[in-house]
């Protein structure tokens, strides 16, 4: 019998009432913003700038989060409710005015659309070069689902799997939940992915990411997930999976149809050899809280299954140490690993989130004082830009020059990894693109290298 089976009758937990709540998963979008019960006590220009907002960025928000993460006497500071719901500054003004004008003059919807299109061009939709440099090929045949940019980890965007439960306001992939199909990294060739990962003994990760792959149904995550156990296959190690659902549908692995089923397939994952880690996106403690997602973690860490926490800092929602103290010591106490602090990246409503490297840094050194080495798993803060994860590592002083220390924690070119490198200490500075070397020096290090390897992209590309 599976250890899993050994799971608690759901009868003998005491809080039976908030684990049976919200069994039935219902979502809202911008179409059914009137709906949400809690909304109607906001006043109507606060109604109207959400929809405004999310006619251009991507709204989804679920019972779940409405009834049992946001604190709504606390609306609009509440950490859950900004992490959810749209809010006029995500817009610039202009943007904000533009699209504002055309929902009180009634335009039709081909016209709310092209307008959104617009704005959305102006965000930065696809940040980091992922279109161009990070597609694989097979035989020649580019691999639009799959990114490979680190040479151990391969990306996997299942088809299924290109929603989510709800949606972050801060999400880098928003423009994956608008518009064209076309904008979107999707594949559904299993038998692809496994072939890619077959001729490539270099890859010891599978990362399977969206959108929310748990999202899916088991028996689709099955059939990514089982021919890994294939001997050919033996060399990816691990499997992660990205996911913000203990958040937003903890349901998924407790009340789900099919929970049981995915708790055996994690199960038999892990004793056929694979570490399989679910890299849970949590952005506050408060995710942690419900006694549904206790119950979830619980059951997951049942099969073996390791659960790897991950997220950015951003202004309105962590932009505090102590927030990030305790969100890291409730996770450890609940067996998770902290794993990364990203720096939230340069797309989507960033001028709403963005922190100067220089707050992030503070942020994350305040809050990892306060934490034992078991919470110090987690690195940070950390840029995924086009070169690599590039960490700050330090605010410091050098012969007299202000620098920031940084290191790659990952490198396009491996051997990049590690090294440390300077820039001029800057204030104000919210990303890689902002900063200048340090001590009179013209480029970083892995400038030229990096430079050369766009172009070569854009030539392949084109
Ligand atoms: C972060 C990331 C990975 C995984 O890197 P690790 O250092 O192994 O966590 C892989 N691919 C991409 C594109 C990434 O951004």
């Amino acid at each position: 019998m599976s250890r899993f089976m050994e799971i608690r009758p759901m009868g003998s937990i005491g809080a039976v009432d908030n684990l049976t709540a919200n069994t039935r998963f219902q979502v809202y979008t911008e179409r059914q913003l009137d709906q949400i019960e809690p909304l109607k006590r906001l006043p109507e220009e606060q109604r109207f700038e959400m929809r405004v907002v999310a006619n251009v960025l991507p709204f989804r928000v679920n019972q779940y989060v409405i009834d049992e993460l946001i604190d709504w006497s606390q609306v609009p500071n509440d950490p859950i409710f900004q992490l959810t719901f749209p809010q006029r500054d995500m817009l610039a003004p202009e943007d904000f005015e533009r699209m504002a004008a055309a929902l009180r003059g009634g335009a039709d919807r081909t016209e709310i659309t092209r307008l959104a299109r617009e704005i959305q061009a102006g965000l930065n939709p696809h940040p980091a070069g992922q279109q161009e440099m990070n597609v694989p090929t097979l035989d020649g045949v580019p691999l639009p689902g799959m990114q490979h940019k680190y040479r151990e980890t391969v990306l996997f965007f299942p088809s299924q799997g290109q929603v989510c439960h709800s949606y972050c306001t801060f999400c880098f992939r928003w423009a994956q939940f608008v518009g064209d199909r076309e904008l979107r990294f999707a594949s559904n060739e299993a038998d692809t992915l496994h072939r890619y990962l077959g001729r490539d003994r270099a890859i010891s990760d599978l990362l399977i990411t969206g959108g929310d792959p748990m999202v899916m149904k088991t028996r689709h995550l099955q059939n990514y997930l089982e021919p890994l156990l294939q001997k050919d296959l033996e060399h990816v190690q691990t499997v992660r999976i990205g996911t913000k659902s203990l958040t937003f549908w903890p349901q998924r692995y407790v009340t789900d149809d099919d929970a049981d089923e995915l708790l055996r397939l994690f199960e038999k994952m892990v004793r056929h050899g694979k570490h399989v880690a679910l890299m849970a996106h949590f952005n506050h403690w408060r995710e942690l809280e419900t006694p549904i997602v206790r119950e979830a973690i619980r059951r997951i860490r049942d099969t073996g299954v390791v659960i790897r926490t991950q997220a950015p800092v951003i202004r309105h929602i962590n932009d505090d140490p102590d927030v990030w103290a305790r969100m890291w010591r409730t996770q450890v106490g609940l067996g998770l690993v902290p794993y990364y602090m990203f720096v939230e990246r340069d797309t989507g409503a960033k001028r709403y989130f963005e922190l100067p490297l220089a707050r992030a840094y503070e942020i994350y050194r305040d809050a990892i004082r306060q934490v034992s080495g078991l919470g110090r798993t987690a690195r940070g803060p950390s840029m995924s830009a086009g070169p690599g994860k590039v960490e700050i590592q330090g605010i410091t002083e050098i012969g007299g020059e202000r620098v920031f220390v940084l290191r790659f924690i990952q490198g396009r070119n491996p051997d990049w990894v590690q090294r440390p490198f300077f820039a001029k200490f800057d204030p104000e500075a919210t990303w890689l693109d902002d900063l200048e070397p340090a001590f009179g020096e013209k480029e970083f290090f892995f400038t030229r290298e990096y430079q050369a390897m766009c172009k070569r992209a854009l030539a392949k590309a084109s």
